[in-house]
């Protein structure tokens, strides 16, 4: 089965921590210095907890097509 929800963390994270805590499958973590996504397949499609949880904006959808790939990332720089 094709993965086809997962979120992707933007360069506007600030590391708190919220959304791990949000995740009720514990798929979230922080591992060197950054929030990464554990076991993709496990995440449930069309939850949204992390987002919701996320008082930065700082987590979009990847949702099976280019565009949200895309949506997720523009706009924003990680490098400061
Ligand atoms: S809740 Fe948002 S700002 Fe906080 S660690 Fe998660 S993605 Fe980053
Ligand atoms: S979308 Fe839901 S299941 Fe997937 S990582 Fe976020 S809180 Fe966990």
């Amino acid at each position: 089965m094709a993965i086809d929800w997962y979120p992707i963390i933007n360069g506007k994270c600030n590391r708190c921590g919220d959304c791990i805590d949000s995740c009720h499958y514990s798929l979230l973590k922080y591992e060197n210095g950054q929030i990464i996504l554990n076991n993709y397949e496990k995440c449930e499609k069309n939850c949204n907890k992390c987002q919701k949880i996320c008082s930065v904006n700082a987590i979009h959808y990847y949702n099976g097509t280019s565009e949200s790939l895309l949506n997720s990332f523009s706009g924003v720089c990680s490098c400061h």
